[in-house]
């Protein structure tokens, strides 16, 4: 497994690698849901790379970007387990470097959930992921269903701006109770680990009421909400029901909907989301 640090490093190997390459863009800090991509990856590449870097224009000025938990030789140790050929972590001078100042600015599907609550979020992962695009130039990249608006914002990106590439969307990995495998579960205390469940509930919920035949989007959203607030360490930042491609939100769900929300558990917010359909 080798290690690269800088673009003109991974330019300049990356005309000897075999295709196809498989790229699984990561900010690190590894679980199952992480290694899941991995091993897909490996599944279906010659050559797989993982980029491991925390991007930091993605975060708002108030987010956790400095409190992101870490553990490089940690997850070192899990890619080369996962036969990794390249690691690619650029320290963040290497990705912005002085006087950069271009963006990547993805429209309509970027205005609702995850977008409306963290202003510029999307553009800091639109602006990074093409510029991985472009060091790496992947056959592939794979990406996890867990973070719904990503997936439907990278596939945006990549249909509208003709980038040549195939974009794969993973399924969710959940611990055996149900609680969506994340990096920042180990901000959750052990209370704060059972409150957490409280996503998997509501999700649960929303589909146990759409087999029972409940079509409208409304009253699933509320049944969810009063669930939600039913937990005391839980706070509501979004519940939404949408259209799985266009993010808007639905009123009536005779049709795939993607039922997803953003909970604060204390201090940490999680995301969850999964689709109905019949
Ligand atoms: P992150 O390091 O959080 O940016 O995640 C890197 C990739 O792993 C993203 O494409 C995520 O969607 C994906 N991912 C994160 N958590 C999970 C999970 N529980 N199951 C599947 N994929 C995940």
């Amino acid at each position: 497994m080798k290690i690269i640090e800088t673009v003109a490093e991974m330019r300049k190997i990356r005309k000897q690698l075999a295709e196809p390459l498989g790229l699984v863009p990561t900010m690190g800090y590894f679980h199952e849901g992480h290694l899941s991509l991995v091993r897909r990856a490996r599944a279906e590449s010659a050559t797989v790379v993982v980029s491991l870097f925390v991007n930091p224009t993605q975060f708002g000025p108030q987010e956790d970007f400095e409190s992101y938990p870490s553990d490089l030789q940690r997850d070192l140790a899990m890619l080369e387990e996962e036969k990794t050929d390249i690691v690619y972590m650029p320290p963040a001078a290497e990705m912005y470097p002085a006087g950069f100042c271009s963006g990547v600015e993805v429209g309509r599907v970027t205005e609702g959930l995850e977008g409306e609550k963290r202003p510029g979020h999307f553009r800091g992962v639109a602006t990074v992921v093409a510029k991985l695009f472009n060091i790496v130039e992947p056959t592939r990249a794979y990406f996890g269903q867990k973070d719904a608006q990503q997936a439907v914002v990278i596939e945006r990106m990549v249909a509208d701006l003709n980038m040549n590439l195939e974009i794969v969307i993973a399924p969710t990995v959940r611990e055996p109770d149900g609680l969506a495998m994340s990096s920042r579960n180990i901000h959750l205390n052990s209370e704060e680990r059972r409150a957490a469940l409280v996503l998997w509930r509501a999700l649960s919920l929303a589909q146990q009421l759409f087999s029972q035949g409940e079509r409208q989007a409304e009253s699933i959203r509320h049944r969810m909400s009063a669930l939600i607030q039913e937990e005391p360490l839980a706070s509501i930042d979004y519940v939404s029901i949408a259209d799985p491609n266009t993010l808007q939100e639905l009123d009536s769900v005779d049709q795939p909907a993607l039922v997803s929300m953003a909970v604060w558990i204390g201090k940490t917010r999680l995301i969850d989301n999964i689709l109905l359909e019949r």
